[in-house]
């Protein structure tokens, strides 16, 4: 089996919230940035155990560009004790908090993705104010509460270099399937006119930046 075959396989595996269907076309337009762009600089908000971050490092890799992992690891609203996406597992028995941090780096170890993806761990505000690296592709899956996706997307999407890509997950067009603001800030990306559709699988949209 061939290395990127093994590293897809092996995403499938790792405990998240992406279908393979869209981690597969995540992957997709990954390979397209990293060739028309190799060596670029890459970030996604909300790394969780690294399932997306094994999709995107497996394009990253093939044209050594770097993918930024954002996260603070003590999960979104949402994950918390009590919620729908609680996960007992995760749970650090030191202070009782949701600890996410050493199963990201495991996974990231198994993909032997150590050079291909960093972890930045922080709140994505924090990072945003101090980091100034264009970014040739912006992946924004982090937390879903209205005050939290726009603050990503109002302090991360002017990074993304003119004709870089930006991916947004878990977009859903009809309330019933999910909550409003993934869906509100791809609407203002691309009615602001700074981006273009370019493809969509399931709840993952993808972008372009035009202006
Ligand atoms: N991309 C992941 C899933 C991310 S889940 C995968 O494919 O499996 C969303 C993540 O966003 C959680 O891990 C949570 O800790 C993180 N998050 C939420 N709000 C954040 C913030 N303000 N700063 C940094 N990370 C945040
Ligand atoms: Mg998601």
């Amino acid at each position: 089996m061939s290395r990127l075959d093994e590293l897809l396989n092996f995403a499938d595996t790792v405990k998240g919230f992406m279908p393979r269907l869209e981690g597969l076309a995540l992957h997709d337009h990954a390979r397209d940035v990293a060739r028309a762009r190799p060596g670029g600089t890459w970030l996604e908000i909300g790394s969780w155990c690294g399932k997306s971050a094994v999709y995107l490092g497996a394009a990253a890799e093939t044209s050594n560009c770097l993918l930024y992992s954002l996260d603070h690891h003590h999960g979104s609203e949402e994950n918390q004790r009590g919620w729908a996406y609680f996960d007992e597992s995760l749970v650090d028995a030191h202070d009782g908090r949701l600890n996410t941090l050493p199963f990201f780096q495991r996974t990231i170890a198994v993909a032997q993705l150590e050079r291909t993806v960093v972890a930045l761990v922080g709140h994505s505000e924090l990072v945003a104010a101090h980091f100034a690296q264009p970014l040739d592709l912006l992946f924004i899956d982090g937390g879903h509460a209205r005050d939290v996706a726009w603050r990503d997307y109002e302090r991360w999407t002017p990074k993304v270099t003119m004709g870089g890509t930006l991916l947004i997950h878990d977009v859903f067009e009809d309330p019933r399937d999910g909550g409003r603001p993934p869906y509100e800030i791809y609407l203002d990306a691309r009615d602001s006119g700074r981006f273009v559709d370019v493809a969509s699988e399931g709840s993952l949209r993808v972008l372009r930046r035009v202006a």
